[in-house]
């Protein structure tokens, strides 16, 4: 049997970990033929919690699972990383202001940063979770000069996943027909799910809905809001879902889209009018192990005002954390 891959994940005793971890074990990741271990990182206070869990995954008996270490140390956890999934964050407190949960958030990946320069593998694969995921992303980036940029990514597929599922929904069509989706920008209410190079059954998906109207007041909006229609809906934020979402965006990368695009947060090197350095959604195709992004495409005004939204959004929050830059 090959070596196995190491797959560092903070925020063990999470929701979102209750169902990743499971997965990652059972190879949905890396795939059926390669053995994986687990190196799972939380706050002190949480390590009773994740030992839990770690008994949990004892008695599935996974087949691929060699392995699980749990620490509260980063440098520990990030150690030989061959990928790593940052789904531990600091949630808003009461009386919490976005800007206070902002900064709490960059300490934390800031010293995150720096425990991955110190100890991952040079390509390891890197995926922030943990919201606000782009500047999240973006800090731990800044905070790891000796770790290539292009493989600090963040998520915004769970966006992706939830406009492809509506539009093939709309359209009458099945969810793996549906191309050429792009989620652009922040994940937050702000990000654009712009459907306009879509394609399905070798047509224009636009065309064949023919509902501009259904798009811009049903579709953009429904999509960015889904996180609180699920939150009312269950009593609690998704969790399979967001799962689901970081192992679609890592297995994508590692094993290729298969020409087709899948959108990803990535550091903008200034393409579309993106201001260099920040975190943000681009559909991008994945071949050999790496991403690139989709180039050349013209925007309408429309899109632009979209873009422009977004854009101005993710550099507020880049202002707010400036210093830790
Ligand atoms: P979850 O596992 O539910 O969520 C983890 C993070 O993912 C949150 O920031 C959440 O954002 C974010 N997220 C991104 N996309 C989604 C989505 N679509 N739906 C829901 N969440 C999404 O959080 P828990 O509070 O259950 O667990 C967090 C864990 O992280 C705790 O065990 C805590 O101890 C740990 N932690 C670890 C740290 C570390 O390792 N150093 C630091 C801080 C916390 P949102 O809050 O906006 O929903």
């Amino acid at each position: 049997t090959s070596t196995p891959k190491r797959i560092a994940v903070t925020g063990a005793a999470g929701q979102i970990c209750y169902a990743l971890l499971f997965r990652i074990a059972k190879g949905d990741v890396y795939g059926p033929d390669q053995p994986v271990i687990l190196q799972l990182l939380d706050l002190p206070q949480a390590q009773d919690a994740v030992r839990g869990v770690v008994m949990e995954l004892a008695d599935c008996a996974f087949p691929l699972l060699v392995e699980t270490m749990v620490t509260d140390d980063p440098a520990t956890a990030f150690r030989d990383a061959d990928a790593a999934f940052f789904v531990g964050s600091r949630p808003r407190g009461k009386g919490m202001e976005r800007r206070d949960l902002l900064s709490a958030n960059a300490e934390i990946f800031r010293a995150q940063g720096r425990a991955l320069n110190e100890t991952a593998k040079r390509d390891a694969k890197v995926v922030v979770v943990g919201n606000p995921a782009n500047t999240n992303a973006m800090i731990l980036a800044a905070n790891a000069p000796d770790f290539p940029n292009e493989n600090v990514t963040s998520m915004i597929r769970l966006d992706h996943n939830r406009a492809l599922t509506q539009l093939a929904t709309k359209a009458g069509v099945a969810v793996a027909e549906i191309d050429r989706l792009a989620v652009w920008g922040n994940h937050s209410p702000t990000m654009f799910a712009d459907w306009t190079e879509a394609t399905a059954q070798g047509g224009k998906l636009p065309d064949m809905i023919g509902d501009d109207a259904w798009y811009r007041d049903t579709l953009i909006p429904n999509v960015a809001r889904r996180g609180t229609a699920i939150i009312e809906a269950r009593g609690a934020s998704s969790a399979a879902s967001a799962a689901n979402a970081a192992i679609d965006h890592m297995h994508g990368w590692i094993h290729g889209t298969g020409g087709k695009w899948m959108s990803m947060g990535v550091h903008s090197n200034g393409e579309y009018g993106i201001p260099e350095g920040l975190m943000f959604g681009v559909p991008v195709i994945c071949a050999n192990g790496t991403y690139e992004r989709v180039e050349g495409l013209t925007f309408t005004d429309f899109q632009r005002e979209m873009m422009a939204r977004t854009i101005a959004e993710l550099e507020e929050e880049r202002e707010a954390v400036s210093a830790l830059l």
